[in-house]
């Protein structure tokens, strides 16, 4: 809050960013009211860790459908668990583009 220093009176919000008196019409200008704030805010860059390729699997001669290369990582594994009455897990065969990383498996 503020007063007059002319005449005392308490100032109102008046046009703009000014106080005005309600007694003498004197004007001035509204203080800029600065809060600050406790502590900065720290941006945590969450960095996800990107697929890692293992190079042990074997490149073999795969079209890849995205961009046409024709060299994939190749690998074989189980996928779903043998529920009663199946006999066995099929092995799904897995090709990894070595050039966009594109993955695409082949069952049978
Ligand atoms: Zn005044
Ligand atoms: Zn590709």
């Amino acid at each position: 809050m503020r007063f007059c220093d002319k005449c005392g009176a308490l100032l109102m919000p008046g046009k703009g960013k000014t106080l005005s008196c309600p007694s003498c019409g004197k004007r001035v200008k509204a203080e800029k009211i600065v809060i600050k704030e406790a502590g900065e805010k720290k941006h945590a860059k969450l960095k996800k860790a990107p697929q890692e390729i293992k190079a042990t699997e074997p490149i073999v001669d795969a079209m890849c459908e995205k961009c046409g290369n024709k060299k994939a990582f190749w690998w074989t594994a189980q996928v779903g668990a043998a529920g009663p009455g199946a006999e066995e897990i099929p092995d799904v065969e897995f090709y990894r583009c070595t050039k966009c990383n594109n993955t695409w498996r082949k069952s049978g």
